[in-house]
């Protein structure tokens, strides 16, 4: 298709109209796509945690249209786009700018403009967006994709082809919440075959590093999480141990005990600063512990120095789980495809239409990652 030829199109997206929500699905426009744009005819779209805390008053302009785990087929390109054409699968992931020296050196997670790229709910370079309502401008471009919604706007660096026999409508994970996960442990934690860890948490992102753990090969991987059929999702997905905190009143003598004294490396999805001070006096000499939650705002890091000095120990924030969505979604998918990687085990799909109910069963824990089908 000839991108001058492409027009704008009507669509029906979830706009949340003010802080709290709900969201509401109404009819908007989305223009064609601008240079390095690209127009995908969304299949399926995860709801991630970070949705319900833009929702909820993280500051992002609203009318505003988010969602950020798309999933679908191309419809239209934009000028100078070459890895995607139209009729082919993709994954969304979140955006980059392209131009700073973390971007060149693929570190896209860590894009010194990660901000503006990813929630500003413009375009950053003219403020501008390709959604609107009856003239008027709808907040979008959120991660760079704004996918709760028919028709969005990507942009050729944070969309990643897929291959057509893949079942497409629960693919959206991987560019967020799946990624984050597995991606700790692969790439931030390096964890090795025989290699043992800690998670703190079991939602999402927890069984997600769950599941990159058991990839990777890993040897004992113990989940501390409070929701008993979580752990016993856990257990089921290759948990060799499931701890509850409610039932064990030593969670660190516990770790120490079940692993002969303590874990290579530790992941903490919780944010809770209690947990991560449990989290950090696990690991072995040399060990990493990985934080990867939204914690609250005035929280410090809860950590014995000394304690840290004697084992070397690392503590270390990760974004997106420093993946290069463009290799690492075809990793996780390879993985998949080996029947390594079940992360379809996490997924609840909903009609489009229920995304107020998907967004309620995320915070009950009634699902751990919803997935709304178009
Ligand atoms: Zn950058
Ligand atoms: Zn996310």
């Amino acid at each position: 298709m000839n991108a001058a030829a492409v027009s704008s199109l009507g669509a029906k997206a979830a706009l949340v109209r003010k802080i709290g929500g709900p969201f509401t699905i109404e009819s908007v426009q989305v223009a064609a796509p601008r240079e390095h744009e690209v127009r995908v005819c969304l299949v399926g779209v995860g709801m991630c945690h970070t949705d319900l805390v833009m929702r909820d008053g993280f500051p992002i302009p609203m009318p505003v249209v988010l969602g950020h785990e798309g999933a679908g087929v191309v419809e239209s390109i934009g000028a100078g786009v070459t890895s995607v054409a139209v009729g082919d699968h993709v994954v969304l992931s979140f955006n980059s700018c392209a131009a700073c020296p973390n971007c060149a050196e693929t570190q896209p997670a860590y894009c010194y403009n990660f901000m503006a790229h990813n929630f500003a709910g413009v375009r950053p370079a003219d403020g501008t967006t390709a959604v609107s309502q009856d003239g008027a401008l709808i907040h979008a471009n959120f991660f760079g994709q704004s996918s709760f919604s028919t028709y969005a706007i990507s942009h050729e660096r944070n969309t990643v082809k897929v291959d057509k026999d893949l079942p497409l409508e629960i693919l959206g994970p991987l560019g967020c919440g799946i990624q984050t996960g597995a991606g700790a442990v692969i790439n931030s934690l390096g964890l090795k075959k025989g290699e043992s860890l800690a998670i703190f948490g079991g939602g999402a992102v927890g069984l997600s590093a769950l599941l990159g753990a058991r990839a990777v090969d890993a040897g004992t991987v113990i989940v501390v999480e409070p929701n008993a059929s979580r752990g016993a999702l856990a257990l089921s997905l290759g948990a060799t141990h499931v701890i509850n905190p409610k039932e064990t009143a030593d969670v660190l003598a516990k770790i120490k005990e079940l692993s002969g004294g303590g874990v290579r490396h530790a992941i903490d999805t919780t944010g809770i600063p209690a947990v991560v001070a449990i989290a950090v006096e696990t690991m072995l000499p040399n060990g990493m512990l990985g934080l990867i939650a939204v914690p609250p705002p005035d929280a410090m890091l809860p950590a014995n120095m000394l304690s840290m000095l004697i084992r070397g120990a690392g503590v270390k924030y990760i974004t997106e789980g420093d993946a290069d969505p463009q290799t690492f979604i075809p990793q996780m998918l390879a993985y998949y495809k080996a029947g390594k990687f079940p992360f379809d085990r996490l997924i609840k799909k909903f009609p489009f239409d229920q995304i107020n109910e998907a967004a309620h069963a995320s915070e009950t824990g009634e699902a751990i990652k919803p997935v709304m089908v178009f």
